[in-house]
């Protein structure tokens, strides 16, 4: 790896040390332009997952258990709403920062003039003295206290005043999805194994022969539809529900695995350079100086989403691998399926820290 082409430090503005005419503005928060199509993704799975959920899932279970398919996922769904929305809207500054008009231009850092963004606690672009746990984030262009991660998916900064939000928000995700997944299940098996499970509301009474109708968005606004609608909302609400509860469910686990080590996910990610860069300094001594500065560290990634893919992707070839050994156990079929998926599983997928380490060499590499 060539690491005397890396790029300059990615926490700092874009023009370092150019008299260019763009001129430099900080962003507040999550609702700060330009917005992140990421966000957008997200609160589209939102609106996607309460409506499925709520109007045409959770309708289709048995009477006696609407109100706890109501009001269990329900409550979930409601406290995500409030954090999620708390994490984007907090504006996660160093309180120097907040206490001056700091969404005027913003001064031009120069690399000629300083070494570092920040020097003895001063950050020439805020232009105010910072916290010693401050770092300059080059997305919202500020200082951040605490500074965790640029997060993608809430367009915002992560730091010490939002990150009991974030994580608030990640967990009721996976609790609200997770029981609405349950339901899936159930409206997914039943509607094969026993369809009038699934027919308990009064709009079916007059239907007993027409079991091709069905009904969504009951009680309030019933909508008739016909038998692939139901089907194909809860197969597309499976697919859907599971990915994003393995990637949050492998995020959770990450920053469970932070606050047990003490560690923000920058402070992981520079260890993890580090160790990299050791490691391949001992392979090949590379007698070109690098142009990264030790207080200039770089950015945390642009986002951990591709690391929990793989991860994802991980987890599904392990599943894949059990299953094929037990059908090579049963029959010849399974001796071929076993083929077929163990060269599947030879892909570069092993565990989580070395996606990481995959994840932030990628990233040398931009
Ligand atoms: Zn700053
Ligand atoms: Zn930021």
């Amino acid at each position: 790896m060539n690491i005397c082409n890396k790029p300059p430090n990615k926490t700092a503005p874009e023009n370092l040390g150019e008299a260019g005419p763009e001129v430099q503005r900080a962003r507040r928060n999550g609702w700060s332009w330009p917005l992140h199509p990421f966000q957008i993704i997200t609160w589209l799975l939102y609106l996607f997952f309460a409506l499925v959920g709520f109007g045409i899932l959770v309708p289709l279970l048995p009477i006696h258990w609407l109100p706890a398919g109501y009001i269990c996922p329900g409550v979930c769904f409601i406290y995500h709403l409030v954090v999620h929305l708390t994490a984007v809207s907090i504006d996660p500054a160093d309180a120097k920062v907040r206490e001056k008009n700091y969404l005027g231009p913003l001064a031009t850092f120069n690399r000629n003039q300083h070494a570092h963004v920040i020097e003895n606690h001063h950050c020439h672009v805020c232009d105010v003295n910072v916290s010693a746990k401050s770092k300059h984030c080059g997305t919202c262009n500020k200082c951040v206290h605490g500074f965790d991660h640029h997060c993608k998916w809430l367009n915002n900064c992560v730091g010490k005043r939002n990150y009991w939000f974030f994580l608030n928000s990640v967990v009721s995700a996976i609790l609200g999805l997770g029981l609405l997944l349950l339901v899936a299940f159930y409206v997914f098996v039943e509607f094969f194994l026993n369809p009038t499970m699934l027919r308990s509301d009064h709009h079916y009474e007059g239907l007993k022969n027409h079991t091709d109708v069905w009904f969504v968005f009951l009680p309030a606004v019933p909508v008739e539809t016909r038998a692939p609608a139901i089907l194909f909302s809860a197969g597309t609400f499976i697919l859907l529900g599971l990915v994003t509860v393995g990637l949050l469910g492998h995020l959770l686990i990450f920053h469970i695995y932070l606050m047990w080590n003490k560690l923000t996910t920058y402070e992981y990610i520079l260890q993890q350079r580090a160790q990299q860069e050791a490691k391949e300094a001992d392979k090949q001594p590379d007698p070109c100086p690098s142009q990264v500065i030790p207080s200039q560290v770089p950015a945390v990634p642009p986002t951990l989403f591709f690391h929990h893919l793989f991860w994802a992707l991980d987890c599904l070839f392990s599943f894949a691998n059990a299953a094929v050994c037990y059908s090579r156990a049963v029959n010849r079929v399974g001796e071929l399926i076993w083929v077929v998926f163990s060269r599947a599983s030879s892909l570069p997928f092993s565990s989580p820290s070395s996606h990481i380490t995959a994840c932030v060499s990628m990233k040398e590499d931009d």
